[in-house]
Protein backbone atom coordinates (compact mmCIF):
# COMPACT_ATOMS: atom_id res chain seq x y z
CA UNK A 1 0.00 0.00 0.00
CA UNK A 2 0.99 3.44 -0.57
CA UNK A 3 1.15 5.84 2.26
CA UNK A 4 1.17 9.18 1.91
CA UNK A 5 4.39 11.16 3.20
CA UNK A 6 3.56 12.63 6.22
CA UNK A 7 3.77 16.07 6.47
CA UNK A 8 6.58 17.19 9.15
CA UNK A 9 8.51 20.02 9.99
CA UNK A 10 11.75 20.59 9.20
CA UNK A 11 14.00 23.32 10.89
CA UNK A 12 17.20 24.71 9.51
CA UNK A 13 19.14 27.03 11.68
CA UNK A 14 22.32 28.56 11.06
CA UNK A 15 24.17 32.36 10.62
CA UNK A 16 23.28 34.35 7.98
CA UNK A 17 25.29 33.58 5.04
CA UNK A 18 25.16 30.02 5.59
CA UNK A 19 23.12 28.90 2.40
CA UNK A 20 19.75 28.32 4.52
CA UNK A 21 17.49 30.06 2.06
CA UNK A 22 18.56 28.57 -1.01
CA UNK A 23 18.42 25.45 0.92
CA UNK A 24 15.21 25.26 2.52
CA UNK A 25 13.47 26.66 -1.14
CA UNK A 26 15.19 24.06 -2.73
CA UNK A 27 14.23 21.02 0.07
CA UNK A 28 10.67 22.79 -0.05
CA UNK A 29 10.11 22.21 -3.88
CA UNK A 30 11.04 19.42 -3.92
CA UNK A 31 8.88 18.09 -1.31
CA UNK A 32 5.68 19.76 -1.85
CA UNK A 33 6.47 21.78 1.86
CA UNK A 34 6.04 25.78 2.40
CA UNK A 35 9.02 27.32 2.81
CA UNK A 36 9.33 30.39 6.29
CA UNK A 37 11.54 32.13 6.48
CA UNK A 38 11.23 33.83 10.04
CA UNK A 39 13.83 36.44 9.75
CA UNK A 40 11.50 37.99 7.22
CA UNK A 41 9.03 38.71 9.71
CA UNK A 42 12.21 39.90 12.24
CA UNK A 43 13.17 42.51 9.31
CA UNK A 44 9.31 43.81 8.59
CA UNK A 45 9.18 44.55 12.22
CA UNK A 46 12.68 46.36 11.89
CA UNK A 47 10.95 48.17 9.21
CA UNK A 48 8.08 49.13 10.85
CA UNK A 49 9.86 50.28 13.97
CA UNK A 50 11.70 52.79 11.16
CA UNK A 51 9.30 53.90 9.89
CA UNK A 52 6.99 54.71 12.99
CA UNK A 53 10.19 56.41 14.88
CA UNK A 54 10.00 54.01 17.37
CA UNK A 55 13.79 53.02 19.17
CA UNK A 56 15.37 49.84 18.41
CA UNK A 57 16.37 49.66 21.98
CA UNK A 58 12.76 50.31 23.70
CA UNK A 59 11.04 46.74 24.51
CA UNK A 60 7.75 48.00 25.13
CA UNK A 61 7.49 50.06 22.74
CA UNK A 62 8.57 47.61 20.00
CA UNK A 63 6.04 44.87 21.17
CA UNK A 64 3.13 47.47 21.20
CA UNK A 65 4.46 47.87 17.66
CA UNK A 66 4.29 44.50 16.84
CA UNK A 67 0.61 43.92 18.70
CA UNK A 68 -0.74 46.65 15.96
CA UNK A 69 1.20 45.16 13.13
CA UNK A 70 -0.03 42.61 10.60
CA UNK A 71 2.90 40.38 9.33
CA UNK A 72 2.53 37.50 7.08
CA UNK A 73 4.31 35.46 5.01
CA UNK A 74 3.30 34.02 1.56
CA UNK A 75 5.35 31.77 0.20
CA UNK A 76 5.84 32.01 -4.00
CA UNK A 77 8.01 29.93 -6.51
CA UNK A 78 10.32 32.60 -6.01
CA UNK A 79 10.73 33.13 -1.98
CA UNK A 80 8.55 34.59 0.65
CA UNK A 81 6.71 37.04 -0.33
CA UNK A 82 6.55 39.92 2.64
CA UNK A 83 3.32 41.73 4.23
CA UNK A 84 3.45 44.11 6.41
CA UNK A 85 -0.14 45.66 7.40
CA UNK A 86 -1.43 43.90 3.77
CA UNK A 87 2.02 46.23 2.32
CA UNK A 88 4.62 44.05 0.25
CA UNK A 89 7.65 45.12 1.68
CA UNK A 90 9.34 41.89 0.10
CA UNK A 91 12.21 44.00 -1.12
CA UNK A 92 12.73 46.53 0.98
CA UNK A 93 13.13 44.48 4.06
CA UNK A 94 16.20 43.31 2.29
CA UNK A 95 18.11 46.58 2.76
CA UNK A 96 20.90 47.17 4.72
CA UNK A 97 18.98 49.41 6.99
CA UNK A 98 16.70 46.88 7.60
CA UNK A 99 19.12 44.31 8.09
CA UNK A 100 20.44 45.89 11.15
CA UNK A 101 17.10 46.54 12.63
CA UNK A 102 15.91 43.58 12.15
CA UNK A 103 18.99 42.20 13.96
CA UNK A 104 18.75 44.67 16.70
CA UNK A 105 14.54 44.24 17.51
CA UNK A 106 15.51 40.78 17.64
CA UNK A 107 17.69 40.71 20.66
CA UNK A 108 14.23 41.92 23.02
CA UNK A 109 12.68 38.53 24.89
CA UNK A 110 9.25 40.19 24.29
CA UNK A 111 9.52 40.59 20.81
CA UNK A 112 10.84 36.99 20.08
CA UNK A 113 7.70 35.57 22.39
CA UNK A 114 5.48 37.60 20.03
CA UNK A 115 7.20 36.17 17.02
CA UNK A 116 7.63 32.35 18.45
CA UNK A 117 3.72 32.32 19.02
CA UNK A 118 2.91 33.43 15.26
CA UNK A 119 5.46 30.73 13.98
CA UNK A 120 4.48 28.26 15.99
CA UNK A 121 0.49 28.80 14.48
CA UNK A 122 2.36 29.19 10.72
CA UNK A 123 3.57 25.60 11.16
CA UNK A 124 0.81 24.08 13.23
CA UNK A 125 -0.36 21.60 10.11
CA UNK A 126 3.58 20.49 8.96
CA UNK A 127 4.45 20.37 5.36
CA UNK A 128 6.45 23.40 6.30
CA UNK A 129 10.52 24.27 6.54
CA UNK A 130 11.38 26.90 8.69
CA UNK A 131 14.77 28.69 8.54
CA UNK A 132 15.60 30.66 11.33
CA UNK A 133 18.53 30.99 14.27
CA UNK A 134 16.16 29.06 17.01
CA UNK A 135 13.52 27.09 15.30
CA UNK A 136 14.92 24.05 16.11
CA UNK A 137 15.75 24.92 20.02
CA UNK A 138 12.22 27.25 20.44
CA UNK A 139 9.86 27.25 17.88
CA UNK A 140 9.82 23.64 17.31
CA UNK A 141 11.85 21.80 19.83
CA UNK A 142 9.61 18.67 18.79
CA UNK A 143 10.33 19.13 14.57
CA UNK A 144 11.22 15.64 12.97
CA UNK A 145 13.88 17.08 11.07
CA UNK A 146 16.39 19.68 12.35
CA UNK A 147 19.20 21.01 10.65
CA UNK A 148 21.74 23.24 11.66
CA UNK A 149 24.00 24.70 8.38
CA UNK A 150 27.17 26.57 9.42
CA UNK A 151 30.55 27.65 7.63
CA UNK A 152 33.16 29.16 8.39
CA UNK A 153 32.74 33.13 8.91
CA UNK A 154 35.51 34.30 6.28
CA UNK A 155 33.36 31.91 4.03
CA UNK A 156 30.02 33.53 4.69
CA UNK A 157 31.19 37.08 4.32
CA UNK A 158 32.98 36.20 0.73
CA UNK A 159 29.60 35.41 -0.36
CA UNK A 160 27.70 38.23 1.28
CA UNK A 161 30.09 40.15 -0.70
CA UNK A 162 29.63 38.48 -4.20
CA UNK A 163 25.46 38.70 -3.32
CA UNK A 164 26.24 41.74 -3.07
CA UNK A 165 28.69 42.56 -6.31
CA UNK A 166 30.75 44.31 -3.87
CA UNK A 167 34.16 42.70 -4.94
CA UNK A 168 35.62 45.47 -6.57
CA UNK A 169 34.49 47.76 -3.88
CA UNK A 170 37.20 47.02 -1.28
CA UNK A 171 35.30 49.66 1.32
CA UNK A 172 31.87 48.49 0.48
CA UNK A 173 33.49 44.86 0.74
CA UNK A 174 34.80 45.83 3.92
CA UNK A 175 31.32 47.10 5.58
CA UNK A 176 29.43 44.37 4.40
CA UNK A 177 31.78 41.90 6.31
CA UNK A 178 31.64 44.19 9.32
CA UNK A 179 27.81 44.04 9.40
CA UNK A 180 27.87 40.82 9.34
CA UNK A 181 30.40 39.78 12.21
CA UNK A 182 28.38 42.39 14.12
CA UNK A 183 25.14 40.23 13.72
CA UNK A 184 27.00 37.03 14.39
CA UNK A 185 28.05 38.62 17.30
CA UNK A 186 24.38 39.94 18.10
CA UNK A 187 22.80 36.45 17.33
CA UNK A 188 25.21 34.32 19.65
CA UNK A 189 25.73 36.66 22.37
CA UNK A 190 22.15 37.87 22.96
CA UNK A 191 20.29 36.20 26.74
CA UNK A 192 17.25 35.60 24.80
CA UNK A 193 17.35 32.51 22.60
CA UNK A 194 20.72 32.88 20.61
CA UNK A 195 21.63 31.19 18.12
CA UNK A 196 23.15 27.98 18.72
CA UNK A 197 22.13 24.00 16.96
CA UNK A 198 20.05 21.88 19.00
CA UNK A 199 21.45 18.58 20.46
CA UNK A 200 19.74 16.85 18.33
CA UNK A 201 20.37 18.94 15.21
CA UNK A 202 22.47 17.60 12.11
CA UNK A 203 25.10 19.61 11.37
CA UNK A 204 26.33 20.74 7.76
CA UNK A 205 29.07 22.79 6.93
CA UNK A 206 28.77 24.18 3.68
CA UNK A 207 32.50 25.66 3.92
CA UNK A 208 33.74 23.72 1.26
CA UNK A 209 30.22 22.13 -0.15
CA UNK A 210 28.99 23.56 -3.36
CA UNK A 211 25.12 24.27 -3.51
CA UNK A 212 24.35 21.55 -4.88
CA UNK A 213 26.31 18.47 -2.16
CA UNK A 214 24.89 20.83 0.12
CA UNK A 215 21.39 20.18 -1.30
CA UNK A 216 22.13 16.43 -1.75
CA UNK A 217 23.42 16.35 2.10
CA UNK A 218 19.95 17.93 3.15
CA UNK A 219 17.53 15.84 1.19
CA UNK A 220 19.53 12.53 2.62
CA UNK A 221 18.46 13.92 6.02
CA UNK A 222 15.24 14.10 5.22
CA UNK A 223 14.51 10.98 3.01
CA UNK A 224 15.79 9.58 6.43
CA UNK A 225 13.81 10.61 8.39
CA UNK A 226 10.75 10.80 6.23
CA UNK A 227 11.41 6.93 5.78
CA UNK A 228 11.42 6.62 10.24
CA UNK A 229 8.22 8.73 10.40
CA UNK A 230 6.43 6.09 7.31
CA UNK A 231 6.74 3.31 9.45
O1 LIG B 1 17.60 35.30 8.43
P1 LIG B 1 17.68 36.78 8.28
O2 LIG B 1 19.07 37.28 8.02
O3 LIG B 1 16.70 37.33 7.30
O4 LIG B 1 17.24 37.36 9.70
C1 LIG B 1 17.30 38.72 10.01
C2 LIG B 1 17.65 38.87 11.47
O5 LIG B 1 16.60 38.38 12.28
C3 LIG B 1 18.90 38.09 11.90
O6 LIG B 1 20.05 38.90 11.85
C4 LIG B 1 18.60 37.63 13.30
O7 LIG B 1 19.12 38.53 14.24
C5 LIG B 1 17.08 37.70 13.41
N1 LIG B 1 16.46 36.38 13.49
C6 LIG B 1 16.30 35.81 14.74
N2 LIG B 1 15.65 34.62 14.86
C7 LIG B 1 15.18 33.98 13.78
C8 LIG B 1 15.36 34.54 12.49
C9 LIG B 1 16.03 35.73 12.39
O8 LIG B 1 16.74 36.37 15.72
N3 LIG B 1 14.52 32.83 13.94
Amino acid sequence: MIQAKPKLVIAIDGPAGAGKSTIASRLAKTLGYVNLESGAMYRALGLKAIESNISLGDSAALLALANRSTIELEPTPAGNRVLLDRRDVSARIREQDVTDAASRVSTHPAVREWMVARQREMGAQGGVIMEGRDIGTVVFPNAEVKIFLDADSSVREGRRVTQANAQDDPARAEKLRADLRERDRRDTTRAADPLKAADDAIHIDSSSLSIEQVIARAEQIVEERIGQHSL
